[in-house]
């Protein structure tokens, strides 16, 4: 039985429960908390610490690349294309805005999309160039991107015709960024519940009752599910599939010529400089089926495509030395925007970020916390 101060501070009913440690869930926290400082905020992890796409991720601040946008344009429109554009630009100002580029890491070095010589998309890019350039003109006010074949040979690069850079993208410290957001929410007054795995939610007229993993009980007024890639496990109707992405990271290789953020392959593959290796992630359109799932882990044909990328075309002729390997989940819905929505009177839903949410995820928090009090 609880002793009168731990039900009193421990244990009264939250007015909210987030469920899902990352940069999704810890924002709505925070939000909530900022709107309501007399409200008890849960944020519920079942990891020791975060531990979905938010700290797997490649850490790039970026709002997508000619061939991305170009090829969104063509199915979406330009109000589509132009209105998800806009969404990872003020993403990316405010998360800057709000945690400090000091505290994630930011490093204006750049962003780039490559291309080989001669290829189908080489052409279409060049082809509508300026007519991209001219169509995002409003977002930016400026010329977003530029040409810069002269800086293949200055990074190193092998087998690349092309290079497309923006100043306005860059490289971040996922981890800097995580860590410096689980203090802000701690400090803020919210209660970071880790090793908490919620298995189900039963919502009733008055409250919405959670079930952990280790069978007790919380009820709480409102829930907000922010699981991301795992949103299936307890909402099965939720049309959001995992998919895994994997990443390699080489050891310091000594004269590393990229800085900044790269993109290549139409966005299948993507890679930056980090504490003077490369960080690398990609290949999954080479087993999009086995890549479905929630499960972490890496297998040798796409690891080995990975290698094969930094030995022809991103460090050639060096020796390397893999120092680290790993994938993360994330989630992807029917369309490239994440599913934010009211699901009932007292489940709010934010999941389905896809390959964007460092960018997105603060605004994608923000509409969620708004939901919540709706
Ligand atoms: C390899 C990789 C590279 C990427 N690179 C980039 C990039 O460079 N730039 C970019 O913008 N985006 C990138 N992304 C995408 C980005 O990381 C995600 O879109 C973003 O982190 C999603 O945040 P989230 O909070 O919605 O989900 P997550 O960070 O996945 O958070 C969900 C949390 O819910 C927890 N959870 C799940 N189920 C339960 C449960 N039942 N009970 C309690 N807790 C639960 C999980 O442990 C997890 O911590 C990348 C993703 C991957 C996988």
């Amino acid at each position: 039985m609880h002793s009168i101060w731990e039900a009193e501070q421990f244990h009264a009913r939250p007015d909210l429960v987030v469920i899902g440690g990352g940069i999704v869930g810890l924002f709505t926290a925070l939000f909530h908390k900022r709107k309501h400082p007399g409200h008890r905020v849960l944020v519920v992890e079942r990891g020791a610490f975060p531990s979905g796409a938010s700290v797997k991720n490649a850490g790039f601040a970026c709002f997508g690349s000619p061939s991305e946008l170009l090829a969104d344009l063509d199915k979406e429109g330009a109000e589509a294309m132009l209105a998800r554009v806009e969404e990872r630009w003020r993403g990316l100002l405010e998360l800057r805005s709000e945690l400090g580029d000091t505290a994630i890491g930011f490093e204006a070095t750049g962003g780039h999309e490559i291309y080989p010589t001669h290829t189908d998309v080489y052409t279409e890019v060049a082809d509508r160039f300026n007519a991209l350039n001219d169509t995002l003109r409003p977002i930016f006010g400026e010329q977003v991107f530029r040409w810069d074949d002269r800086a293949i040979a200055r990074f190193g690069l092998a087998g690349v015709g092309h290079l497309v850079r923006t100043d306005l993208e860059g490289p971040l410290d996922t981890g800097k960024l995580m860590f410096s957001l689980v203090r802000k929410v701690i400090a803020e007054g919210i209660v970071f519940r880790p090793r908490t795995r919620v298995v189900s939610l039963m919502e009733s007229p008055s409250s919405v009752t959670l079930r952990m993993e280790d069978g007790l009980e919380m009820d709480t007024a409102m829930v907000a599910v922010c699981t991301n890639g795992y949103a299936h496990e307890l909402l099965p109707d939720l049309p959001v599939e995992p998919a895994r992405g994997q990443v390699l990271k080489t050891s310091p290789i000594p004269g590393l010529r990229i800085r900044g953020t790269f993109h290549y392959d139409e966005g299948f593959y993507y890679f930056r400089d980090h504490q003077g290796g490369v960080l690398l992630g990609g290949g999954r359109n080479l087993d999009i089926v086995g890549e479905t799932t929630a499960e972490e882990g890496t297998t040798v044909r796409i690891q080995d495509a990975l290698e094969e990328l930094l030995r022809t075309l991103i460090i050639p002729g060096q020796p390397f030395n893999i120092e680290r390997r790993w994938s993360g989940i994330m989630g992807m819905g029917p369309s490239k925007s994440p599913i934010i929505e009211r699901r009932s009177e007292r489940v709010v839903v934010a999941v389905g970020l896809g390959g964007m949410g460092v960018a997105i995820g603060i605004r994608v928090a923000r509409r969620a916390s708004a939901l919540v009090d709706q």
